[in-house]
C-alpha cells in the first residue's frame, strides 16, 4: 500500500481502538504491556447526583480539598460524564458498576414494568434481587483473583460477590412524631405523606421508678407513643413510656429532659432506652429480647429519636422517631466467616454490624415533606447521623475487617437526597428565563423564607460530607489507591409534577387515572405508566404480550401513537407558553439517547416521555394534569441536558487521580461505561463480560505503551 492508504488505515485502526471495536484476544498478544499493573489498589467512589459544575466550584472555594487534589494531581472530565438514559439512580449506579448499558443490565430506570411477567400490574425496583442482568466489575475483580468491598454502593448486593457488602437497610417499621399542641393539619398531611403523628398528652407522672424526681417545682409528666410497625412478622408495635422532667432543681420549673422506658420496662428507669435534653438526637439499640421477632428473633435492629422541643413550660413538645431499621449487608470470605455467628440464615457481617456500630440511618424526605420535622433535623440525619454510621462501617470493613482490599467501590448518598429537596428553593428562574414561584418559598407562596444561604448551605455541606467520606475511605490501611470519583445523575430543580396516570385517562387509555407508580389504573387499563424524576415509561397491555393484555397487536401503532398525541398536546394551563415535554421517543428509538443503547427487549415503555425543567413526575397531584410539588430538585432528563446559570446539569461527576493517572487538562467524551473497563485495564484483569464502554487509555501515563 501506498503512504496514503497506510495513513488511513493506521487511523481507521486508531478510530476502531477509540471505540473499544478490536477484540481482546489482543491483550495476551501485547509485548509492552508492563509487568505489574498500573494501579495496585482502586477505590471508585461514587456521591449520588453530584453535579459536576457544583463540585468544581465548591472545590475552587475550598470546600472540597480532596477533590481539588486528585483534580490537581489527575484529570477531570470536561463537565464530568456523561450517563446512560435515563440518568436516574437505578440505571446510572449499574452502568457505572457494569460498564453497559441499560438494555445489558437490565435496570431500565428506579421503577419499570416487566412485559409479558405476572400480570399487567407488575413493578419492579432497581433495587429488587434479579434486577441487574450483567456481568459487574466487582465480579471481574474477583474472578482475578482481587479482594473486592462495596460500602453502601448501590445495587452492590445484586452483584452477588463475596467481599463485604454493604448496601441500604431494612426498615421495619414507619417513622412520626409524639407531639404538642395537637395540630389537625399537621396530622393531615402526615396522613397524605404516610408517617405517624401521636399527640401528646402530657398528663401528671404516675408509677415511674429509678427515675429523678427533679425540680418539685415542675412535678414530672408522662406520655406514651407506639412506633408503628411495618412488618408485624418480624417487629411488633413497640411502645415507649415517655417521663418528662425539670433535671435542675432550683424552685424554677423548667422542663428540660426526658426519659423514654419501653412499655414492657414497666416504667423502671433503670432500663430507659433513652435521656434526651431538647436537640439531642440519639440512637436506640434494640437487641436480644428487644430486638426483631419470628424469623428474625433476636436480631439486632436500631431506631434513632430526636427530643426536637421542649419548651420549659410544657406549651410545646415534639418528639421524632425514626423507623425500626437494620443494615443490609453480605458477606463470604474467611474474615467474615470468624465473626460470630447469628441465628439461622443471618449473614454474620450483618450481625456484626448491627450489634457493634451505630444504627442504619439515612435521611427521610416524607416527615419534611409532611411538615412534622424541620429542615435542620432532615439534614441533621442526613448528614451528622449518617457520617457517624456510615463512616464506622466503612472504617470497619477497610480498616479492620478487610485491610487487604484491591478494590473498594464505595457510595454516599446526601447530595441526591439535599439537591431534591432544596435545589429548587435557590433557583430564582426556570430555564425559560420566567420567575420560580418557589424561589425562596417552601409553600410557593406568600412571604420570602429568607433561608437562601442556609439552604444553599444545606447542598454545599452534603457536598463536603462527600469529600469527607472519599478522604476517609481512601485512606484505608494508609495505602494511597488511584481513585475514580464519579456520580450516577446531575440534577435539575424542579417545581412542577405532570401526573402521567390523569394523561393517559383524559387520553381514554385508563377509564379512571392510575393511582400509583407503575401500578394499573381502572380496568381495562390499555396504557400505564411508569415513572422516576423526568422520565416516564409507558407501557400498553400488549394481547399476546402481556398476560392478559387487552391492547390487539394491529392497535398497537394506533395506541402509541395516541400516548405520544396526549404527552405531545401536553401544555400548563397556568403556563401556556411553558415547554412541558423534553422529548418523546418510541420503543425502538431507545437504542440509541445520546449515545445510550436503552432499548431493553422487555423491560423498556413502548413509548418514553421525557419532561423538561421545572416539570417531572414523582409527587403529583390526584386529579391534576400539573401542580406544584412539595420538593424541588431532580434527575432522569436526557442525559446531555446543561444550563448552568439555570442550575441545570444532568452530566455525571467524573475525576480520576493515583497511580497509573496522568495529570491533564480536562478531558471531553468521558461515559459512564467507560469507567468499569478502565478500572479493569488498569488493575490487569479482564473487564466486566457485557460491558459496552472503552477503555480510556488516555488517561494513562504514556498512551502508546499502554495501547493494546
Ligand atoms: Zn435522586
Amino acid at each position: 500500500m501506498n503512504m496514503r492508504e497506510f495513513l488511513f488505515l493506521a487511523l481507521l485502526l486508531g478510530l476502531l481502538l477509540e471505540q473499544g471495536c478490536v477484540p481482546r484476544y489482543r491483550e495476551a498478544q501485547d509485548l509492552s504491556k508492563p509487568a505489574k499493573p498500573a494501579a495496585a489498589k482502586v477505590m471508585f467512589f461514587v456521591a449520588d447526583g453530584m453535579r459536576p459544575d457544583l463540585m468544581e466550584s465548591y472545590a475552587r472555594q475550598g470546600f472540597m480539598p480532596t477533590y481539588l487534589k486528585l483534580m490537581d494531581e489527575g484529570v477531570r472530565g470536561d463537565n464530568g460524564l456523561v450517563q446512560a438514559f435515563p440518568p436516574n439512580s437505578g440505571v446510572g449506579w449499574y452502568t457505572l458498576a457494569t460498564g453497559a448499558y441499560p438494555a445489558q443490565h437490565g435496570s431500565t430506570n428506579n421503577t419499570f414494568h416487566r412485559a409479558g411477567e405476572d400480570d399487567f400490574n407488575n413493578l419492579t425496583s432497581y433495587s429488587m434481587p434479579g434486577v441487574l442482568q450483567a456481568d459487574t466489575l466487582a465480579s471481574a475483580a474477583e474472578r482475578a483473583g482481587k479482594k473486592v468491598a462495596q460500602i453502601h454502593w448501590v445495587g452492590g448486593v445484586n452483584a452477588k460477590i463475596s467481599g463485604p457488602t454493604v448496601e441500604f437497610g431494612h426498615y421495619f417499621s414507619n417513622r412520626g412524631v409524639l407531639a404538642a399542641p395537637f395540630d389537625s393539619s399537621e396530622e393531615a398531611s402526615a396522613g397524605a405523606f404516610g408517617v405517624s403523628y401521636q399527640a401528646a398528652f402530657l398528663a401528671p407522672a404516675r408509677g415511674w421508678t429509678q427515675v429523678p424526681a427533679g425540680d418539685p417545682s415542675a412535678p414530672p409528666r408522662q406520655t406514651i407513643f407506639t412506633i408503628p410497625t411495618k412488618n408485624p412478622a418480624e417487629n411488633p408495635d413497640r411502645i415507649y413510656d415517655v417521663y418528662i422532667y425539670d433535671s435542675r432543681v432550683d424552685g424554677i420549673p423548667a422542663y428540660d429532659r426526658v426519659i423514654l422506658v419501653a412499655n414492657a420496662y414497666a416504667k423502671n428507669g433503670s432500663r430507659k432506652s433513652a435521656d434526651l435534653t431538647p436537640g439531642d438526637f440519639k440512637e436506640v439499640k434494640l437487641r436480644g429480647v428487644d430486638g426483631l421477632t419470628g424469623t428474625r428473633a433476636g436480631q439486632t435492629a436500631s431506631f434513632y429519636i430526636k427530643l426536637i422541643s421542649l419548651a420549659p413550660d410544657l406549651t410545646s413538645f415534639r418528639l421524632y422517631f425514626t423507623p425500626v431499621a437494620r443494615v443490609l449487608a453480605t458477606c463470604a470470605t474467611d474474615a467474615c466467616h470468624a465473626l460470630p455467628p447469628g441465628g439461622t440464615g443471618e449473614d454474620r457481617l450483618e450481625k456484626y454490624i448491627a450489634d457493634h456500630l451505630p444504627g442504619y440511618i439515612l435521611s427521610d424526605l416524607a416527615p419534611l415533606h409532611a411538615g412534622i420535622i424541620d429542615e435542620d433535623t432532615f439534614v441533621q440525619q442526613g448528614l451528622e447521623l449518617e457520617a457517624i454510621y456510615g463512616n464506622a462501617v466503612t472504617s470497619f470493613i477497610l480498616g479492620t475487617l478487610q485491610p487487604d482490599t484491591d478494590l473498594a467501590l464505595v457510595g454516599y448518598p446526601t447530595p441526591d437526597e439535599f439537591q431534591h429537596q432544596f435545589l429548587g428553593l435557590i433557583t430564582p428562574t426556570d430555564m425559560d428565563g420566567t420567575p420560580n414561584p418557589c424561589y425562596d418559598r417552601v409553600r410557593c407562596k406568600g412571604a420570602l423564607d429568607h433561608r437562601l444561604a442556609i439552604r444553599e448551605g444545606y447542598i454545599r455541606s452534603a457536598y463536603a460530607g462527600a469529600d469527607a467520606k472519599l478522604a476517609l475511605a481512601r485512606k484505608w490501611r494508609g495505602t494511597h489507591p488511584t481513585v475514580f470519583a464519579a456520580s450516577d445523575h446531575g440534577f435539575a430543580p424542579h417545581w412542577y409534577a405532570v401526573n402521567a396516570g390523569q394523561i393517559l385517562e383524559e387520553a381514554g387509555l385508563q377509564p379512571t387515572a392510575q393511582t400509583a407508580n407503575c401500578r394499573a389504573g381502572g380496568a381495562p387499563t390499555r396504557a400505564k405508566a411508569c415513572y422516576s424524576g423526568a422520565t416516564a415509561q409507558i407501557y400498553i397491555s400488549l394481547s399476546g404480550r402481556d398476560p392478559g393484555g387487552v391492547v390487539p397487536a394491529a392497535d398497537y401503532e394506533n395506541v402509541r401513537n395516541q400516548i405520544g398525541d396526549a404527552f405531545r398536546n401536553l401544555a400548563d394551563p397556568e403556563n401556556p407558553d411553558k415547554q412541558v415535554v423534553l422529548k418523546i421517543l418510541k420503543k425502538e428509538e431507545l437504542r440509541n439517547v445520546e449515545g445510550s443503547d436503552s432499548l431493553h427487549p422487555t423491560r423498556s415503555g413502548d413509548v418514553v416521555v421525557v419532561l423538561r425543567p421545572p416539570y417531572q413526575f414523582n409527587a403529583s397531584t390526584p386529579g391534576k394534569r400539573i401542580a406544584l410539588t412539595p420538593f424541588f430538585g431532580s434527575h432522569g432528563y436526557l442525559p446531555n441536558l446543561v444550563d448552568l446559570p439555570h442550575q441545570v446539569n444532568m452530566r455525571g461527576v467524573f475525576v480520576a487521580a493515583g497511580p497509573g493517572i496522568r495529570k491533564q487538562d480536562p478531558l471531553p467524551g468521558i461515559r459512564a461505561v467507560d469507567l468499569a473497563p478502565t478500572i479493569a485495564r488498569l488493575m490487569d484483569f479482564p473487564g466486566p463480560i457485557h460491558a459496552r464502554g472503552k477503555i480510556l487509555f488516555n488517561l494513562f501515563p504514556s498512551p502508546g505503551k499502554m495501547g493494546e
